[in-house]
């Protein structure tokens, strides 16, 4: 494989990549903000992912990908089945004029638990290959 070997970190509440640290020597976690959902929190809070790219900056990967999976997700085969399922059980209002706005949100929420999940068994994964090796 080759490219750029990278650790990839990502806001623990909107998994934008617009998060900033600073490392201070000798300190156990270090402060850790997001500047897209204003969120505060410790270094150690942060989700974070090894990955390997050949392609442009690290913001840059990491806004595409976060962007590509919301695309994904946005497409009427994706979208459509989800919102039949939402509605089968209930999650959706009746009023038809209200029902494209929960089911935006519900499609965010998707979207970004699906993300969480797959930078966690990533590193899950990251993990086992070195405690194998
Ligand atoms: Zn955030």
């Amino acid at each position: 494989m080759k490219g750029t070997a990278g650790k990839a970190y990502f806001c623990p509440r909107c998994h934008s990549p617009a998060v900033s640290f600073t490392q201070l020597e000798g300190v156990s976690d270090s402060p850790a903000s997001c500047s897209a959902c204003h969120w505060r929190g410790g270094k150690k809070d942060l989700v974070v992912t090894a990955y390997q790219h050949d392609m442009g900056s690290e913001d840059e990967v990491l806004t595409r990908f976060v962007r590509d999976f919301r695309n994904l997700m946005g497409q009427p085969a994706i979208a459509l089945p989800i919102a039949q399922w939402l509605n089968k059980w209930g999650f959706l209002p009746n009023d038809p004029s209200q029902q494209h706005k929960v089911l935006a949100r519900y499609i965010t929420a998707v979207a970004k638990g699906a993300i969480t999940a797959v930078l966690q068994t990533r590193e899950e994964l990251e993990k086992d290959r070195v405690n194998v090796s």
